[in-house]
């Protein structure tokens, strides 16, 4: 008998397995249907040898001391700032749009209080900004809009930013200074030996057992455990009873080439041509040598594995139905990225996983407050 069955091994599923075993002495069984654990953010040695992101380039960040102190248990860090470039009009210009972006694309020589100026100028006064074209012409104007965002958002979610919430193309910031880095949350680096290595330092606890390549719908039954923590998606984990939640899903293409660097920046994005919107080149981010390297293009796609809940706001009434059953499921706590339908990015995620921890042992402690006190 385990004392939990904790399905998904991702970050909200390891951190929830290490905190319970490690914390409370639980037993918990933690599986996984994929052959690995670490969920999307898995890495490991390609061909070549060069440490690549499985499913997408992950670049770690946050703003809180208690999420960045929690991790550092289990890994060192190698520090790192991320910085985007996006090809446009045959350039190569920062992105986020910043100062240096408006004089690389018109020529100018903007100061920045010029150039929060040149954008009052430009941009288009909108009441209620409820699309992402709104939310985005309403700071920086329609030919901005159309060189950086129009293209990259019809690739990236298959619709048109009219279609979709303010809040996507909202989380993309447009600066008057100089500052080019994509994130600007004060802890800012990558794991120093790769996220699987740091997943591995988590789940190495003498209760916790791994159990990959298996879906937990086959031995759910033959298996005894008092709770289980759920962190697939919550549509699946009903069979879709009122039907499926939407995601956007990205089929990604990797390529290792005999040659020391690939491109000028760990990523570049293309909005305007191209299927793929971005290539990154992984070295930049792990800061490995090597004399080859390797890089991967991302194809956005309707179908394949649930990367992107489509933030609309139909979607979002869908997944009050799925939520409200999950909430009347005794016995079952759904967290993470796919068990509350919510695109959140890792240090998120580890925070409602160790926010779910205290949740679990605060009801504990009542517990045995009440047994006491009778
Ligand atoms: C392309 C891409 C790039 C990203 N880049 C960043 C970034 O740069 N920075 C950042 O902070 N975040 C990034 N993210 C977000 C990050 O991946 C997530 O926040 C994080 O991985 C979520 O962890 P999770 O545990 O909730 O889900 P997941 O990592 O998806 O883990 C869930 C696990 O559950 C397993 N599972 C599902 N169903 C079952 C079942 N029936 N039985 C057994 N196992 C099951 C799955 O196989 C999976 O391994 C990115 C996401 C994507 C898609």
């Amino acid at each position: 008998m385990f004392d939990y069955l904790i399905v998904g091994a991702g970050f909200a599923g390891s951190v929830l397995a290490e905190r319970l075993a490690s914390q409370m002495n639980r037993s918990v069984l933690l599986c996984d249907k994929r052959p690995h654990i670490g969920g999307n953010a898995y890495d490991c040695y390609d061909d070549a040898g060069i440490l690549i992101h499985k499913y997408g380039p992950h670049i770690f960040h946050t703003a809180s001391p208690r999420i960045f102190r929690y991790l550092s248990q289990f890994t060192g860090w190698r520090p790192y700032e991320h910085h985007v470039l996006a090809h446009v009009d045959g350039k190569l210009v920062p992105f986020p749009i910043n100062v240096d972006t408006v004089n690389a694309l018109y020529g100018t020589s903007y100061s920045p209080a010029e150039v929060e100026a040149f954008f009052a100028r430009v941009a288009e006064p909108i009441k209620h900004c409820r699309t992402s074209e709104d939310a985005v012409v309403s700071k920086v104007g329609r030919e901005l809009y159309e060189k950086f965002f129009r293209n990259y958002t019809r690739k990236q979610w298959g619709l048109d930013p009219s279609e979709l919430d303010a809040a996507v193309a909202s989380r993309v910031p447009a600066r008057t200074n100089h500052d080019s880095r994509y994130f600007t949350d004060e802890f800012q680096a990558m794991p120093l030996r790769g996220y699987t290595r740091m997943f591995e330092n988590m789940l190495d606890h003498k209760n916790i057992r791994v159990l990959l390549n298996t879906d937990y719908r086959e031995f759910m039954n033959e298996v005894s455990f008092r709770e289980m923590i759920y962190t697939g998606p919550v549509d699946a984990f009903f069979d879709f009873r009122y039907g499926k939640l939407p995601y956007r899903s990205i089929e990604f293409k990797f390529d290792t080439h005999d040659r020391e660097v690939f491109q000028p920046n760990a990523v570049i994005n293309y909005p305007n041509e191209h299927d793929y919107t971005r290539i990154t080149e992984f070295k930049y981010l792990t800061g490995q040598e090597h004399p080859k390297t390797s890089v991967v293009y991302e194809f956005p796609r309707d179908e394949g594995d649930p990367y992107y809940p489509v933030p609309r706001p139909e979607n979002g009434e869908l997944y009050r139905k799925y939520k409200a059953l999950a909430e009347a499921t005794p016995n079952v706590r759904f967290v993470g990225r796919l068990a509350t339908y919510r695109y959140y990015n890792m240090d998120q995620v580890v925070g409602q996983a160790l926010a779910t921890f205290d949740q679990i042992r605060e009801a504990t402690l009542d517990g045995a407050a009440v047994t006491v006190a009778a």
